[in-house]
């Protein structure tokens, strides 16, 4: 068996100790005779499991305890509507910045609650810039403030976090939560659906203030209200238990490398490598403005279009996968999630350089 560097955007590849170590615990875990697939939520065993998992996150990110930690389910495109029906509260509208696909989505689906307010968006210039702060047409009314600090598809990343004043501040960290240190406390709520840096797709992790707790609207399903959620422990109907387990995993394996500075250093690293390949190279080309460059997806084309199967399946055949960019975007992307290693990268771009001396 030999393993690919997986470049998918989502699911994306998980580190390889963690696939080993839910291999070994397959059968069996630790003596129960089961495997966790097979376990009741309600056992002693899962809901050690759980909170562990909820522990390493909070010393992870450094959540503070005004913040819940919820595990929930419906991917990340579920909160696009929980979002709205739970913080609109007794207010009216919302404030969206729009740098891109995932803005868009969430966009569209908040428009079914409430009077949205979309403060700047980067549309007009094919989403290659964060649009400057200091334009946005905020209201000081508004329930909250809503942005996705790392575009996934169009490889847009925020430098900065916005500051919204005393209105919440929502983010979709879907593609880049625990890739670098974050400062929880700015924040009212951040959401990310687990396939790209905490593990398998399904699985939905909610940070929020408490505060914010207890505003939903009457008709919110259930299953949707964060307080319901909140006060079950996340446990209010069945939860995506394995994948509770393997985000746990994932969350043992990121403090043993270091936690998120280490993890910082090491994107930064791979990023940069790739980007400065990219930019020397005249085959190929980002179009990104510098500074909002992603770390985590790095979007690139070749100098002629018609070469892009060939570079696919030459790809391919060396083990580098997933790197045909999104539908809606065209050309290719690297997607560089915490579990790629640099050796990844590495190989990526000797197989560019090779590529381009064929071909160029
Ligand atoms: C992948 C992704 C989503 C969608 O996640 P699902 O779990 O498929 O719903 C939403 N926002 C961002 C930024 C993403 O990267």
């Amino acid at each position: 068996m030999s393993r690919a560097f997986n470049f998918c955007a989502g699911p994306a590849t998980l580190p390889e100790p963690v696939l080993k170590q839910a291999q070994e615990e397959m059968l069996d875990w630790r003596g129960t005779g089961m495997s966790v697939m097979e376990m009741s939520h309600r056992s002693d065993e899962f809901v050690a499991i759980a909170e562990e998992a909820e522990r390493d996150l909070r010393e992870l990110a450094e959540i503070p305890e005004d913040y819940a930690v919820l595990f929930m389910q419906g991917g990340a495109s579920s909160q696009f509507s929980t979002i709205p029906l739970n913080l609109l509260g007794d207010k009216t509208s919302a404030d969206y910045v729009n740098t891109g696909i995932w803005s868009k989505k969430a966009i569209a689906e908040a428009r079914r609650y409430g009077d949205v307010n979309v403060v700047a968006s980067s549309e007009d210039s094919g989403f290659t810039t964060v649009p400057d702060p200091s334009g946005w047409r905020t209201r000081p009314d508004a329930a909250y403030l809503h942005y996705t600090p790392n575009e996934t598809i169009g490889g847009l990343e925020f430098d900065f976090v916005p500051d919204s004043g005393d209105v919440p501040l929502v983010a979709d960290m879907s593609s880049t939560i625990l890739s670098r240190p974050l400062d929880v406390t700015r924040y009212g709520l951040i959401y990310a659906g687990a396939q790209k840096n905490i593990g398998p797709s399904g699985l939905v992790v909610v940070i929020l203030r408490k505060d914010l707790l207890g505003k939903a609207r009457k008709e919110t399903p259930t299953m949707m209200n964060y307080q319901v959620i909140a006060d079950n422990g996340s446990m209010y109907n069945t939860p995506a238990t394995y994948s509770w387990y393997l985000a746990g995993l994932v969350f043992k394996w990121l403090k043993a490398q270091g936690g998120l500075e280490a993890m910082a250093e090491r994107n930064e690293r791979k990023a940069r490598k790739l980007y400065r390949f990219i930019d020397d190279n005249d085959f190929y080309a980002n179009p990104i403005e510098p500074r909002f460059r992603s770390r985590m997806n790095v979007p690139f084309t070749l100098a002629d279009e018609a070469l892009n199967r060939a570079f696919l399946e030459g790809a391919e055949a060396r083990g580098l996968l997933n790197l045909k960019g999104h539908r809606s975007v065209g050309g290719m992307r690297a997607s560089l999630y915490n579990a790629m290693p640099e050796a990844g990268v590495d190989a990526l771009i000797d197989y560019m350089a090779e590529f381009a001396k064929e071909h160029g």
